[in-house]
């Protein structure tokens, strides 16, 4: 997963670009990168680690009125070609699927590559265009996969989103600025209106903070990704038109009607099951308290890049409040569970450890079945507890009294869509597309 950004202004953009990546850190942690362009030429930099940590002292020379920013939990963007259309800098969120493929076609092509990232193979994709909206056509009949991208060019910013509506990306407006970007959470505190989300399969040109449609590619289905509602997204965006927040109250208050169950308390584990939690206490009646804390200074454990940085990451970030535990029947509300190792070797331990008298575990999404294709961090099939487990196996094998998941129906009434036009292949192993 990452995050982009890209405004366009009146007046100088960087500490819109640095706030604006800023708020989009919760969609990738390992690196960050922002490029500019300042009247004269396009300015690119790019940090490991955190937006705030790494750029708060290094934005001098960073100015314009045009830039691009990228949170990432992979590699370093955007990234800067030139190429017969002029120079211009590009970062992107998704992943394709026939890269290998693609590759070898571009090196018989004459092309040579300095890395194996997707945003290369994007880039010089798209430089073989006559302009930029004919370069991002030619690249969207060859990449098989998902995408939202940005692009800077001496004068001109461009925004795509893949043809299905995988990852998301959305416009907004301030008086004399435009902004596009993964979502809308990084508008409120800058002032920023949501004006629509860029549909699936359109090319955006803008310049002058205004913005203009270009051209739409079309596809059969739409498929935007049902795990931004569920967990990627912060509760504050908009997504698709339907509110995070909302989604993941219906979401709990689904679980709390098809799996009633007598308990002292309602309890998230933090942060991305909080909403869920809360539905889940509004609908049942039950109260709703905090058993577990997230530390303040704690990454989001399922962003990390890594097998081990999330383990380490899943096992710090919480810590039980033990007034809040003993003698209690607690249901506890999740967003997913993948392999089941941290709810069984972290939360369960800790929460019998602290005299729990029940748990009941509710999960907002089914068993999780597949990997992702589409660039949301995931595991392997073999890694997935519901890949080889049924319910029963999985609930015995995490320790808990009571174990239920919300059907593939609810996920869909929870977010007001009908199920053909979001991404379920996490849930049935079967990619429409
Ligand atoms: S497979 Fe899952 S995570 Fe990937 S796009 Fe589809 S719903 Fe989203």
């Amino acid at each position: 997963m990452c995050g982009i950004f890209a405004i366009s202004a009146k007046e100088n953009i960087v500490d819109d670009l640095f706030l604006g990546t800023f708020y989009l850190q919760h969609r990738g942690q390992k690196y960050c990168g922002l490029s500019t362009y300042d009247g004269k030429g396009i300015n690119i930099r790019t940090h490991r680690g955190l937006v705030r940590a790494t750029f708060t002292n290094d934005l001098v020379g960073m100015g314009g009125t045009m830039g691009i920013g990228h949170t990432s939990l992979l590699d370093r963007q955007p990234v800067k070609l030139d190429s017969k259309m002029g120079e211009f800098t590009i970062c992107f969120e998704g992943n394709i699927i026939n890269r290998k493929e693609l590759i070898d076609d571009l090196k018989k092509q004459g092309h040579s590559f300095y890395s194996d990232a997707d945003i290369e193979i994007i880039a010089k994709l798209i430089a073989q265009g006559d302009d930029f909206v004919d370069g991002i056509e030619r690249m969207a009949a060859k990449v098989h996969g998902a995408y939202a991208l940005v692009i800077l060019t001496k004068g001109k910013l461009f925004a795509a989103r893949d043809k299905h509506g995988f990852r998301p990306m959305v416009i907004g407006q301030r008086d004399g600025a435009v902004v596009v970007t993964s979502e809308s959470c990084s508008f409120v505190n800058l002032g920023f209106e949501i004006i629509r989300d860029v549909k699936p399969g359109e090319i955006l040109e803008i310049d002058n903070s205004r913005f203009e449609t270009k051209k739409i590619i079309k596809a059969d289905l739409v498929q935007y990704c049902t795990f931004e509602w569920v967990y990627t997204a912060n509760v504050a965006s908009i997504i698709d038109g339907q509110s995070v927040d909302i989604a993941r109250r219906n979401l709990g208050a689904a679980l709390a009607r098809r799996y009633p169950v007598e308990a002292d308390i309602v309890a998230a584990v933090p942060n991305s099951g909080i909403g869920h939690a809360i539905g889940c206490a509004q609908e049942s009646k039950i109260p709703y308290d905090n058993v577990f804390i997230k530390y303040d200074y704690a990454s989001r454990s399922y962003t990390q890049p890594t097998q081990a940085e999330r383990d380490r990451e899943a096992k710090i970030k919480l810590i039980p409040i033990p007034a809040k535990i003993k003698d209690r029947s607690v249901v506890i509300c999740d967003d997913s569970i993948v392999r089941g190792t941290q709810m069984k070797n972290d939360l369960v331990v800790k929460l019998r450890k602290n005299g729990v008298k029940q748990i009941h575990a509710r999960v907002a999404c089914p068993p999780l079945k597949a990997p992702c294709m589409y660039g949301v961090a995931t595991r392997s099939k073999d890694e997935l507890a519901a890949h080889k487990k049924s319910i029963e196996q999985i609930r015995e094998y995490i320790g808990v009294d009571g174990l239920a998941f919300n059907t593939l129906d609810d996920l869909g009434k929870a977010l007001g869509r009908p199920l053909d036009q979001i991404c379920t292949s996490c849930w049935t192993d079967i990619y429409k597309v």
